[in-house]
């Protein structure tokens, strides 16, 4: 692969920071419905958590048309892709990908002694299904699939990609990270959640910190089948790594549809606005369907990270054949507005 970050050499997370745009953070959760679930919960601190993280898994279970033993929650997703990472590589072997992808699960694998065999997008930043299923080999333990992708915000067409997840399932354990799938017009019938419903061995990954912007609140499910659920379960915590507030909120955020409902469709007016005014300076954005957007830039990465950071704007970078990219989360209308000033700014 020749993906990489161009890590900056500051710190993107200070406080005066004016548009924080390099996490794909949510700016308008989380909704008033959590806070005021999380304020209620705040007594009930001195409890372990497990009764409210039955009661989630309840709702998420009917929500997905699964079982509760289909459910595993976790403090964010990170925590879920870490653990299927720590299970599935005890003893080597290797993950397949799309390249560039998101790079927790197999950064992970990679510790763990694990290679990573990485395969190009397609031309249109697609996955490359065809490639996948020839890359996988008697030493592969997992196959990574991120859709809609990060970093490039780009989708995978849901049928080939259900039928790529059927087929390769039946050899090896599918990953499917879908923490940017609410963003999709009509987004469950993009899902791969029916797979498991129908007993393939696929595991689904959803996320709070995107569309519910409960990102600091870290809430995180997989669905996948039972056994691949104990075989997490059998081996590290599930629930004790849980907060009743965050739960509690969880649980709010997802009887929330209005406040669903009206994120993403700031998301794609603002990111609407943005692409047009990137575009119009002639420079190509990969298109989007996700809370952030991907375009090759024209200057050096490092320099041009710098030049954001120091009119307050944190941006990340990133590195594909070479050339350097931007990748821009969808902040608020003025957020979008501020950055293109500053673009403009920091590449003339
Ligand atoms: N998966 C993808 C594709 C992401 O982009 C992110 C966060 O940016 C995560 C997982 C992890 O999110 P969290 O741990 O907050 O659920």
């Amino acid at each position: 692969s020749t993906f990489y970050e161009i890590t900056p050499t500051f710190n993107l997370d200070e406080p005066r920071m004016l548009a924080r745009l390099s996490a794909n953070e949510n700016p308008y959760g989380p909704s008033p419905t959590v806070r005021t679930a999380i304020k209620d919960a705040i007594s009930l601190g001195n409890r372990y958590a497990h009764r409210d993280a039955a009661e989630l898994i309840e709702l998420i279970a009917e929500k997905e048309g699964v079982s509760t033993k289909h459910i595993m929650l976790g403090p964010g997703s990170s925590d879920l892709l870490e653990k299927v990472a720590f299970v599935s590589f005890p003893a080597g072997g290797n993950i397949v990908s799309a390249d560039p992808a998101y790079m927790s699960i197999i950064s992970t694998a990679r510790a763990l002694g694990a290679i990573w065999k990485p395969v190009k997008l397609t031309a249109d930043y697609a996955h490359d299904l065809n490639g996948m299923k020839e890359a996988i080999d008697a030493d592969t333990k997992l196959i990574y699939v991120c859709n809609p992708n990060n970093p490039t915000g780009s989708i995978t067409n849901s049928d080939q990609l259900h039928q790529f997840c059927s087929d390769a399932s039946s050899k090896v354990p599918v990953f499917v990270d879908e923490a940017y799938l609410e963003f999709l017009d009509d987004s469950q019938s993009h899902s791969m959640v029916n797979l498991v419903a129908d007993g393939a061995d696929v595991i689904v990954a959803r996320t709070f910190s995107k569309i519910h912007g409960m990102a600091g609140l870290r809430i995180g499910y997989i669905v996948a089948q039972p056994e691949r659920i104990a075989s997490i379960t059998d081996k590290v915590r599930s629930t004790m790594g849980l907060c009743s507030t965050s739960l509690k909120g969880a649980l709010a955020s997802f009887m929330d549809e209005a406040f669903l409902h009206e994120c993403k469709s700031l998301n794609s007016s603002c990111r609407k606005y943005l692409v047009e005014e990137i575009t119009s300076l002639g420079y190509e954005v990969i298109p989007s369907y996700t809370s952030f957007v991907l375009f090759p830039i024209a200057m050096n990465g490092q320099a041009f990270m710098k030049g954001m950071y120091e009119e307050g704007v944190s941006i990340r970078v990133f590195s594909i054949e070479d050339q350097p990219f931007c990748r821009v989360s969808i902040g608020t209308m003025e957020e979008m507005e501020y950055f293109v000033e500053v673009f403009k700014k920091v590449t003339a």
